[in-house]
């Protein structure tokens, strides 16, 4: 039999209902408890970490799951970790930098309502994550409402209803169907996971509006080193206010800049329009491509743990990990 491990970080799933709304509260094993089928599948051992809301969850908290994971990757077939969905995506994109080629299923769940809930989605979801964790892929996933989705492909495009979670710019690799795992795509792994402890948590992500002052611009790349803006469309920056004479000034400082996009789908590709073409030929800055903007975020943080020269950021960002990025013309 399987042996698994399950990780608690808080959430929905775990959640009861206070006085001013849902806090996390149940254990793992109290968790367990609800999916009684889950022992026929696997062996389960149990590991409560922290009882957060995922709004409160922090990269600390990243390299806290990361570490667990490491520390037991030898004795468990796979992981499962229950966490709150608002800030999933962050975390399922941050795992997938620090615990790489994982040939070990590492496993996102959670739920829109709490497990005790009538018709909630915690049982479905906490059963098909432990049968992705038995039979699936390794690497990093969530496992949502029967889809399995790659860890830095996720993003949570629904507040309320059970599909919470959409594969950007990226086929869903599976799904879960009355308990049968159909495998479409299969994750790239490798035979040994190498493991990271660090991110850098001096990174900032700007989304522009209509109007942005260039204020708020000189602000953001002055108190990061690694500063994310979020444009219109495939990408650019406005003309008014001076704001590439503000990215020029702070990439001359040595900050790193990526542009991306506030478009759900299909991604950047700056050299379309003068507003973005300008930057990318005149200055040393990164775009995203079709990167999930929590990736990028993810992604710059791991980087910049390890190092600052421009030359080695731009070669480590452009380098798939976890299919995180499929189009690049740099
Ligand atoms: N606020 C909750 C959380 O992210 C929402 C959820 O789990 O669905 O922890």
């Amino acid at each position: 039999m399987k042996r698994i491990l399950m990780i608690g970080t808080g959430g929905t799933i775990a959640s009861e209902m206070g006085g001013d709304g849902l806090t996390p509260e149940l254990s793992t094993e109290q968790l367990l408890s609800f999916v009684p089928s889950v022992g026929k599948e696997c062996h389960v051992d149990c590991v409560q970490l922290y009882s957060l809301d995922s709004t409160s969850i922090e990269p600390k908290h990243w390299v806290g799951v990361a570490k667990t994971i490491q520390e037991k990757y030898d004795d468990y077939d796979g992981f499962v970790i229950s966490h709150g969905t608002d800030t999933m995506a962050y975390t399922a994109a941050a795992l997938s930098y620090l615990i790489q080629n994982s040939p070990k299923p590492i496993v996102l769940t959670g739920a829109q309502k709490p497990i005790w809930f009538d018709g909630t989605d915690s049982k479905r979801n906490l059963c098909d994550a432990f049968l992705y964790a038995c039979r699936g892929c390794g690497g990093v996933q969530i496992v949502f409402n029967g889809k399995v989705i790659l860890g830095t492909r996720a993003r949570k495009t629904c507040s309320k209803s059970f599909q919470a979670f959409s594969s950007v710019n990226h086929p869903d690799l599976a799904v879960v169907q009355d308990g049968r795992l159909l495998q479409y795509i299969r994750s790239e792994v490798g035979e040994k996971p190498i493991f990271y402890d660090k991110v850098d948590t001096n990174v900032g992500l700007l989304k522009l509006i209509p109007g942005t002052d260039p204020a708020l611009v000189a602000f953001m790349a002055a108190q990061y080193d690694g500063l994310i803006i979020e444009s219109f469309g495939v990408g650019g920056l406005p003309e008014y206010g001076d704001m590439y004479g503000i990215l020029r000034r702070a990439v001359e400082a040595g900050k790193i800049l990526v542009m991306t996009t506030q478009v759900p789908n299909e991604g950047s590709d700056l050299g379309v329009y003068h507003v973005g073409g300008r930057l990318k030929q005149n200055l040393r800055l990164l775009e995203a491509y079709d990167m999930t903007t929590e990736a990028a975020v993810a992604k710059l943080m791991w980087i910049l743990a390890q190092t600052r020269d421009f030359d080695t950021v731009e070669k480590l960002f452009y380098a798939p990990v976890a299919q995180d990025i499929l189009y690049s013309n740099s």
